[in-house]
């Protein structure tokens, strides 16, 4: 059996630029937000195509704070895909409205779009697609659903930066578009998140939400030149991402296409080693879009194999590799079961996708011989469960 150290489901990649950076804002002593913050704010919305960026402590605020803005109010539907984090319908719940949860496609796990459009009512306000594992989702044809009926799209980008769908870049996607830069995301700030958007007066009431309900610059007021007076228009939120974060997510920024490139060559050593195996399904997500490779799934073909998931994933975790499972369907959660009578069986493609996903490690710190010991694990694991049936044929 292949073994040896444990390699972890995730880890940063911190570098001494980013120790730097922080260090820089420690010795300057501002270290809430600041001067970073708002520089992070322009390389991001940059970086992702989008006129503006509002830096948040996490995507969770991010989305929180997207939804409040357009308009998601008490009594409203909006449309969440179910494979995916807590985060994409709870914050719905924050607001009062009601999550109406949606099936996702067996090639990629992102949202349907034919389950989208059997999900709007005349309560719909919002679509919330969720760019599975760091491909976008069917953009076109979920804005085209929206567009005509006042919907708005709020997509959940935690897992897609840096990425592209139909040559266009993953922050001018939806009407707003949300990141995260948790500690295991593609770029990080150890906790934090944006949202980024081309309305100005959404951005705007992002922005002042996010910081109390305080009109005009409220991070300012320390700062000279500020005024120690303000406004507070509305009962608002403490949102705000601090400078020593944001010099983080700087540094990260820096990295960014680095890092993914070295995420793609990793999933290009696994697709290329798991090709052919019938055991073992791949993700294929559509050719129009680009991968920021946040996650790699792979989907266990049951009837070939002698044991199910779990047992593969003891057998993983036995030869030192870290895995884990994107998502358990939030209508399968307690909460989401009593409350809206939800059954497994009520979204079937991601009951199905559930039962047989596992997420391997792929991140840019990965060194090659932890990919091949991963690749290894996997065939030994895969090759030595084979059904005696499935040998024969
Ligand atoms: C990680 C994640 C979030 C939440 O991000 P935070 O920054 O931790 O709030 C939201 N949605 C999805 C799909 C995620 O994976």
């Amino acid at each position: 059996m292949t073994s040896g150290p444990f390699i972890p489901f995730a880890l940063p990649d911190l570098t001494s630029a980013e120790s730097d950076a922080v260090l820089e804002v420690l010795r300057r002593g501002w270290i809430t937000t600041g001067p970073r913050a708002k520089e992070f704010e322009r390389r991001f919305a940059g970086a992702v195509g989008a006129p503006h960026c509002v830096a948040v402590s996490s995507c969770t605020a991010a989305l929180h704070l997207a939804l409040e803005a357009v308009g998601v109010r008490p009594g409203d539907e909006v449309i969440v895909p179910t494979m995916t984090f807590a985060a994409s319908a709870e914050v719905v719940r924050y607001l009062g409205a009601v999550p109406v949860l949606v099936d996702v496609n067996a090639s990629d796990h992102n949202v349907a779009v034919p389950a989208i459009e059997r999900a709007i009512t005349p309560r719909t306000r919002a679509i919330v697609p969720v760019h599975f594992g760091g491909v976008p989702a069917d953009m076109d044809e979920i804005v085209a659903l929206a567009r005509p009926r006042g919907i708005v799209v709020v997509a959940d980008a935690a897992h897609a930066f840096p990425s592209e769908y139909r040559g266009r870049n993953v922050g001018a996607l939806a009407d707003v578009t949300c990141f995260s830069f948790y500690a295991t995301k593609t770029l990080t700030t150890g906790e934090g998140g944006a949202a980024v958007t081309s309305r100005a007066e959404w951005a705007d009431r992002m922005r002042i939400m996010s910081l109390h309900g305080i009109s005009r610059d409220a991070w300012k007021r320390y700062m000279e030149g500020g005024s120690w007076y303000y406004e507070i228009v509305a009962p608002g939120f403490k949102y705000n991402l601090g400078d020593i974060a944001a010099a983080l997510g700087l540094a990260q920024l820096a990295r960014a296409e680095a890092m993914r490139a070295r995420r793609e060559a990793i999933a290009r050593r696994y697709d290329a080693a798991f090709a052919g195996r019938e055991a073992l399904e791949l993700l294929a997500p559509a050719p129009d879009r680009t991968n920021a490779h946040h996650l790699y799934v792979i989907k266990l073909a049951p009837h070939l194999l002698d044991i199910d998931r779990n047992r593969f994933i003891e057998e993983l975790t036995a030869r030192g590799v870290g895995v884990s499972v994107h998502f358990i369907p939030l209508h399968e959660h307690p909460y989401y079961r009593e409350t809206f009578g939800y059954r497994p069986e009520s979204l079937p493609v991601a009951h199905d996708a559930y039962l047989r996903s596992i997420s391997l490690p792929i991140y840019s710190a990965m060194t090659d011989e932890q990919v091949e010991r991963v690749v290894e694990a996997v065939l030994e694991i895969a090759d030595g469960h084979l059904r005696a049936s499935a040998t024969a044929r």
